[in-house]
């Protein structure tokens, strides 16, 4: 295998990580793999955390240099970029079903939009109890029962046509 395609399958291998609070979902899936690179010949892996001070940042990244470490790249780094800012508009297509299909509520799309270079504070949506739909019915008349789910990145929600309680993946 040649260098580059051995790079390739690394990030690849990299991308299909489980998040560590979601584990259905990916690290791929997530969009916070932001860049691969050598310096020196060693891997540098760029990832941009979900929340600042989300303490799966640290999970993560020790996840990322075992994977190296077992494909014999023992010098291996990983850095946190920062800016631009996560956002959960980089959630992929495929890692929404997955959401969905989890019984978590993907988050409904930012004010800010895709483009965050332009973002200069993170916007919220006005009305997020508006957005959150439930991943089992789809209805769209649901009430929010606390600010926080599971994790701090969820909040919990109830389905007021089918009754049930979901987790909501909050936009950001
Ligand atoms: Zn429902």
């Amino acid at each position: 295998m040649d260098k580059a395609s051995h790079d390739q399958t690394l990030l690849e291998a990299i991308e299909a990580l489980p998040d560590p609070e979601i584990p259905v979902i990916s690290l791929g899936d997530l969009g916070i793999v932001r860049g691969f690179h050598r310096e020196a010949g060693r891997v540098v892996v760029s990832i941009t955390p979900t929340y600042s001070g989300c303490p799966a940042t640290e999970v993560i990244r020790d996840d990322i240099l075992a994977l190296l470490e077992k494909a014999g790249e023992h010098e291996g780094r990983v850095q946190l970029r920062y800016a631009p800012a996560w956002t959960s508009d980089w959630i992929s297509a495929q890692g929404r079903l997955k959401l969905k299909a989890y019984g978590i509520a993907p988050p409904a799309a930012c004010l800010s939009g895709a483009n965050e270079a332009s973002r200069v504070f993170p916007l919220r949506p006005l009305n997020p109890i508006m957005q959150a739909q439930c991943p089992r019915c789809d209805a769209t008349s649901v009430e929010r029962l606390s600010e926080f789910g599971s994790t701090a990145c969820k909040a919990l929600y109830r389905c007021l046509a089918c009754r049930e309680p979901f987790d909501y993946f909050k936009p950001y």
